[in-house]
């Protein structure tokens, strides 16, 4: 860009770099956290209206997600992902952030977007949340919004329930839960809560279960809640291909359910597999992936990579970290045999 450009850019912006998702090609690919179970696309998606705008309101999964989530259709609001919610909740609220760290990146980078301070404590050495270091923070920083991944994106685990109870009930900060990866765990969900406590917002996201191509997300929320973010949404943020897809894809909820327990199980396999590599240490997930430690990591990323097969490097956040998404049957072994002859040979 011409130096005269730069003079009408936003600073919080010109410090920014564009989010890169790092995606190099590889037959085998273990680095998002997609599903590796994807769905056809049934012949009745042709006769949509192209020339129409989208239902704006996503009327038609608002009401199967309000039965099959027992929330009313007014606890909903549905994102371009759960991506764009993070973005529309920060527009909506303002004031300072707060989140652990390591976690999902987006809630610092969204925050830093809209000029927004963000606050991080480190999670303790069991990558469970620092609870007092993170009231004190909220104390002394005036937090407005606290972000929790559970399950965490990369380190895989839940937080301890009564963690999360404690920031919701002893903070004045509204608490999202992001449920991102809550199908892959045995943990039982904060969504009843949210009547319970107005400050409490859950995101879910359709990414992991195979339908990451589409880009929906929802938040569930007090109405009084929703309906402000709301105010923020862009109208037709939801496209007519993907309600209509997503809808008649979550209908079969046998499919659906079937690739989850498969995911599971192939999990629990890959988890027994890394351990049994020596120089391998896995840490135990409730996730789609499993976040790993080993002694090089960038020599094993670039090996794995040189073997057609891509996970996330997270070495600069993590030092000595890998995180591999849970595949097929098939990728799995591959994978297990792959690093298996790396750390031979090393
Ligand atoms: N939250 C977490 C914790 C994630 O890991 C991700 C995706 N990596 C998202 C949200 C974003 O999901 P979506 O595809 O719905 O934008």
């Amino acid at each position: 860009m011409s130096s005269a450009l730069q003079r009408f850019i936003k600073p919080n912006i010109r410090a920014l770099s564009a989010y890169d998702p790092g995606t190099i090609n590889c037959k085998i690919k273990l680095d998002a956290n997609e599903s590796p179970y994807g769905f056809k696309i049934p012949q009745e998606l042709l006769s949509i209206e192209t020339n129409r705008y989208p239902d704006s309101k996503a009327q038609g999964l608002r009401e199967f997600l309000s039965a099959s989530l027992d929330v009313l259709p007014s606890e909903l609001l549905f994102g371009n992902g759960s991506d764009e919610l993070i973005y529309s909740l920060i527009t909506t609220v303002g004031g300072t952030v707060l989140s652990p760290t390591p976690t999902f990146s987006m809630y610092s980078i969204i925050s830093r977007t809209l000029d927004q301070q963000i606050k991080t404590v480190p999670l303790d050495n069991t990558f469970d949340l620092d609870i007092d270091l993170m009231l004190r923070t909220v104390q002394d920083n005036d937090i407005k919004l606290i972000f929790l991944s559970s399950p965490n994106n990369p380190t895989g685990n839940s937080f301890d329930r009564k963690k999360i109870l404690t920031l919701i009930e002893k903070t004045d900060a509204i608490v999202i839960v992001d449920e991102a990866y809550q199908q892959f765990s045995d943990i039982e969900s904060f969504i009843p809560l949210v009547k319970k406590y107005e400050r409490l917002v859950v995101f879910r996201t359709l990414s992991k279960i195979g339908l990451a191509a589409l880009r929906i997300g929802f938040m569930i929320a007090s109405p009084e809640l929703i309906n402000e973010v709301n105010k923020v949404r862009l109208p037709f943020n939801i496209n007519s291909l993907s309600q209509d897809l997503a809808l008649r894809i979550l209908k079969d909820d046998v499919t659906m359910n079937s690739n989850i327990s498969e995911i599971k199980i192939n999990r629990e396999n890959l988890f027994s597999g890394l351990l049994k590599i020596k120089g391998v240490k896995p840490y135990p997930s409730d996730a789609n992936f499993i976040l790993f430690k080993v002694d090089n990591a960038e020599m094993i990323y670039k090996k794995l990579i040189e073997n057609d097969i891509l996970v996330r490097n997270l070495n600069s956040h993590i030092e000595g970290c890998l995180r591999v998404t849970v595949g097929t049957r098939y990728e799995m072994d591959v994978f297990l045999e792959v690093l298996n002859k790396i750390l031979i040979k090393e």
